[in-house]
């Protein structure tokens, strides 16, 4: 072997992060590189076997489905995926990190044509420690630190998406707004810190009462919102109105008997004449507002009367 070639083999096998070529049919026709255990598994052995033999179907399906793109498009393109070593036949032993590692694989079509088809380089990336702190930080970006609920933020994003729904396919969606009664009187009366304890009570005991579709959010300091896809207004009345009876149990001090919680609530349905999400949120603090001047503690539907 002369020393190019030597050197070159030593390159390859000493890239940091594995390389595949990989056919338009699907066979691994050269693996370099990746060989750190702490990272990735040895998967030099794939070499003459094809994405079939090793993976799931549906697995096997998206990689030809992303090679083909690649071919077609004639550039290099940037996916993400996750793939375990136990996804991989004949890798389940192998030493590497264990669970899902989350890649990011850059694919170049390779200039040449080999055995008659056409390939491309295939360059796995392990992007599992960034992947988990975008997720972390998603997470936080959408969450309410006190009460561990969806904040504002996620709550106006999904309102939007489910009014988009409503929409293009004309079902039924309705919005509950409630807010707490008299709350500086809590906070005055008992401390910012009951307050903070009467908001996180309240938030686990309405969480409860909904259905795995209905999300509850944080919308404002003892403001909250619920969002119930397939609902309509008579439904999400009686919903609002279980709210209201369980928020109406809460004592300020547990186990007390004076302090009671009382929420107001307003309920509006989606309607064909909202022209965007603030015509919505229009109508339903409208109802919320009836619902204070009507004396709290009650449910009112946009200009109807109040369910008590
Ligand atoms: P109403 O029945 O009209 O809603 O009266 P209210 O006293 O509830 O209304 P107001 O808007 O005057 O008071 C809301 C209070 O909520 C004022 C604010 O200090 C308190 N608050 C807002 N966020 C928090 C929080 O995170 N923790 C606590 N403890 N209090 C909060
Ligand atoms: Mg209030
Ligand atoms: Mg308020």
């Amino acid at each position: 072997m002369d020393f190019e070639t030597e050197l070159l083999r030593a390159i390859m096998k000493a890239l940091p992060d594995p390389v595949f070529v990989i056919t338009e049919s699907g066979y691994y026709l050269e693996i370099a590189g990746g060989r750190d255990p702490a990272y990735y598994h040895d998967g030099s052995y794939l070499k003459g076997l094809s994405l079939h033999d090793v993976l799931p179907e549906e697995k096997a399906d998206w990689f030809l489905e992303q090679i083909r793109k690649t071919l077609k498009q004639d550039g290099l393109r940037t996916v993400k995926y996750s793939l375990a070593g136990n996804d991989v036949k004949g890798l389940e032993t192998a030493p590497g990190p264990d669970g899902d590692i989350r890649f990011e694989g850059r694919i170049q079509p390779l200039p040449l044509t080999l055995w008659g088809e056409r390939a491309v380089v295939w360059a796995a990336r392990n992007i599992t420690p960034q992947h988990e702190l975008e997720t972390k930080l998603q997470q936080l970006s959408e969450t309410d630190d006190l009460t561990g609920i969806f904040n504002r933020r996620k709550f106006l994003q999904q309102l939007g998406r489910c009014f988009r729904r409503f929409k293009r396919y004309d079902r039924p969606a309705a919005l509950v707004i409630f807010d707490i009664d008299y709350f500086k009187r809590i906070n005055d009366g008992f401390g910012h810190s009951v307050g903070d304890d009467v908001l996180c009570r309240l938030t686990a005991n309405c969480a409860a009462q909904l259905r795995q579709v209905d999300s509850l959010y944080r919308i404002g300091g003892e403001e909250f919102a619920v969002l119930l896809p397939e609902t309509d207004a008579g439904d999400a009345s009686r919903q609002a109105e279980r709210l209201r009876q369980v928020s109406a149990q809460l004592r300020v001090e547990p186990g007390g008997e004076a302090g009671r919680v009382t929420i107001s609530v307003g309920v509006s349905e989606f309607i064909g004449m909202d022209a965007s999400i603030e015509d919505l949120m229009k109508r339903a603090d409208a109802a919320l507002y009836d619902a204070k001047r009507n004396g709290r503690n009650c449910v009112m539907i946009t200009s109807e009367n109040p369910i008590r």
